[in-house]
């Protein structure tokens, strides 16, 4: 996942930047359950079993449209590759591009505070758990509804 934006955070964190083209929730989730019984079966401790881990399949190899490292650890999703877990050492560089930015996230950078604000206030508002947010981030739906509603066009 990317954290270069704050609609990153929101929502307990989005998902959007662990695939593409998700199914549905209940089948992104049956995606993340698949990923965390094989890592805990293959319970990598050393960073070449990470790797090995990782590599098992191609990056474009997905679940549901879910990448295969995405799992789930005491009831959240995370990416077991990220450096916080690895001393600092990004095991995801060289399986994902850890610099994305969805186009959400790039247009919200280009917003001024009170656009960005309205946006936020109106993701909170939907009140939607954080997979089905990740599939809207993804997909741009709740980027389309908010540009209709503010009446504002995109170049
Ligand atoms: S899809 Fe967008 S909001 Fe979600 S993690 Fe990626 S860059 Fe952040
Ligand atoms: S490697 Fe990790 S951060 Fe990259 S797409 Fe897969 S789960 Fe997400």
């Amino acid at each position: 996942m990317s954290t270069s934006s704050p609609l990153c955070q929101l929502n307990g964190g989005c998902m959007g930047c662990c695939g593409h083209d998700f199914g549905s929730k209940e089948q992104m989730q049956q995606a993340i359950t698949e990923n965390t019984q094989e890592f805990n079966t293959a319970h990598p401790q050393t960073e070449q079993q990470f790797l090995t881990f990782r590599d098992r399949a191609h990056p474009f190899d997905l679940r549901y449209g879910v990448c295969r490292n995405l799992i789930e650890e005491k009831g959240c999703h995370l990416c077991p590759l990220h450096p916080t877990r690895h001393r600092g050492k990004d095991l995801r560089i060289g399986h994902c591009d850890t610099n994305y930015l969805c186009q959400t996230a790039t247009l919200f950078a280009g917003w001024n505070t009170q656009q960005q604000e309205a946006f936020i206030h109106f993701i909170e508002a939907k009140k939607i758990d954080h997979l089905t947010y990740s599939i809207a981030m993804d997909n741009n739906t709740l980027l389309k509804e908010f540009l209709d509603q503010e009446k504002i066009s995109v170049k």
